[in-house]
């Protein structure tokens, strides 16, 4: 028997108004989902059709007889998951009924608990809780919460783009900050200065990290909290959306011995997912890999991670030095943004080291520009850079509403593509829904522009590192710029136009 797909299962009407027979500590320690009820039986999906004292179980919880349905054990984890979640109006919901309620606000001190499980937490807990599993849920990369006049404002960022959900009245600004700050083992008596902190939270089968941030603003603490959530990290360079030749060429240029490889674009574009999947490439036991990061923003596997710390002098540059002592194969260097750190770069990359790193430059070229505007002299950036990957992040156009219609003429120009480029003569865009929000798009794709030092590029950079020149050389060696890719995408009905556009101005 075909495992059942998750989605199936979560689309079965009946989940949603049965599930709540079996109680999630249960279902999540049993594996099983009721999932449908037919004459009289209840069908259970099960991981396991040997499991036989869980379905006898069900069989006196439920007082119904059961017929078993095998599912791939990981979906059905997943899906326990997505329907024990509250409804996607349920977290507004138990806000607006817990200012009702009136109870009393106190604090419960507790480092890591399963969010589905609390069920007869305090008020506050509850309000956070919900909040925190509605935006995992929706996918959201960060919570803030903004004291204001009146209360309080949480919005989400979700694909990029921050979305306002919830605004709790003022009596729950000081709890709820309390609350925030004794999970991520904050100093609860200090509120005139920023703190950072870390919280780690489970969540059915899945852990949770969180990077917490508070700042003092005008009416309280503002805080922000990065979820780090590891199921939404793909690591591995085939799961990056690159095209083809992109990723072949890529590949082929992170598996040197020596040399840099550099990727660029501004926060938020996917740098480090496309550096840590490129380590998590190159990584085996035959070599050291070891990095310096700000800050470490997930722990990988067989490699010495270092964050930088201020306070104690550790910066990209000294890190880098103490790097070089310990006999390194790989180096990830989080950022070049200094001629110190550049230059030790550039001196590792020269004497047998792999370097990765990023900067902050709108495309490819740039990056070399910038690299000789920082002092590096050109002839040594020609004999170690190897290859600079620019990218970018594109919403992706909401399945559940997407629709076709003609573009106009300016804008398959500015997509440097001809009306016979298109499938039918259409470009698509989502027409919003209750999936996405209203907003016409779910989920985000990466956009690639690798400029490769050829010998012809290297004759340009000896000659000048002006961007336009470089850009104009690395065009005639292949390279397909930021605007094309995007372009692509926007063809084959992945984005729209505005979003290439956003992506890639400048
Ligand atoms: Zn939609």
């Amino acid at each position: 028997m075909n495992p059942v797909d998750i989605i199936d299962l979560c689309s079965f009407p009946f989940v949603k108004n049965k599930v709540h027979k079996l109680p999630y500590a249960f279902v999540k320690r049993r594996v099983v989902l009721p999932v449908d009820e037919k004459g009289g039986k209840l069908i259970l999906a099960i991981g396991d059709l040997l499991d036989l004292e869980a379905i006898e179980e069900v069989r006196c919880i439920t007082g119904m007889e059961v017929e078993e349905l095998l599912v791939e054990r990981g979906a059905l984890e997943e899906a326990i998951e997505k329907c024990y979640h509250q409804k996607e109006d349920e977290a507004s919901h138990v806000i607006a009924q817990l200012q009702l309620e009136k109870e009393t606000i106190f604090d419960v001190d507790e480092a890591s608990y399963d969010l589905l499980e609390r069920e007869t937490a305090s008020p506050v807990i509850r309000m956070l809780n919900v909040i925190l599993i509605e935006a995992i849920q929706q996918g959201a990369s960060d919570i803030h919460f903004e004291p204001m006049e009146q209360g309080l404002g949480v919005r989400y960022r979700i694909d990029g783009v921050l979305h306002m959900r919830h605004a709790p009245t003022k009596e729950y600004l000081q709890p709820l900050t309390t609350r925030i700050k004794v999970m991520a083992s904050l100093d609860i008596a200090e509120s005139r200065l920023p703190q950072d902190g870390r919280m780690k939270l489970k969540m059915g089968g899945r852990q949770i990290d969180f990077r917490v941030s508070t700042v003092p603003v005008a009416f309280g603490e503002r805080i922000v909290l990065r979820i780090l959530d590891k199921s939404n990290v793909l690591l591995g360079l085939g799961k990056l959306g690159m095209p083809q030749h992109v990723f072949e060429e890529f590949n082929r240029q992170i598996h040197f011995s020596e040399g840099i490889v550099l990727v660029t674009g501004p926060t938020g574009s996917g740098k480090t997912t496309t550096l840590y999947s490129a380590l998590a490439e190159l990584n085996s036991a035959e070599i050291n890999i070891m990095t310096i990061e700000d800050p470490i923003e997930y722990k990988l596997q067989g490699m010495a991670q270092i964050g930088v710390n201020p306070k104690i002098q550790l910066n990209f540059a000294t890190g880098l030095r103490h790097i070089l002592r310990q006999d390194p194969d790989v180096i990830m260097v989080g950022e070049i943004r200094d001629k110190e750190t550049g230059d030790i770069s550039i001196q590792a990359s020269l004497t047998g080291h792999l370097v990765l790193s990023t900067l902050h430059t709108n495309d490819a070229p740039s990056a070399l520009t910038r690299l000789v505007d920082m002092g590096a002299e050109p002839y040594l950036l020609s004999s170690s850079v190897l290859a600079v990957l620019a990218q970018r992040l594109v919403r992706c156009i909401c399945p559940h509403c997407k629709i076709a219609y003609e573009p106009t003429e300016r804008e398959l120009s500015e997509l440097q593509l001809m009306p016979e480029d298109l499938q039918n003569g259409v470009l698509f865009r989502g027409s919003g829904c209750a999936h996405c929000f209203d907003s016409g798009y779910k989920g985000r794709h990466g956009i690639y522009e690798l400029m490769v030092m050829t010998s012809s590029v290297k004759r340009q950079l000896l000659k000048s590192a002006d961007a336009t020149a470089l850009h104009k050389e690395a065009t005639q060696e292949g390279m397909t710029s930021l605007r094309q890719s995007g372009a692509q995408l926007a063809r084959l009905g992945v984005t729209t136009s505005a979003e290439v556009f956003r992506a890639t101005r400048g």
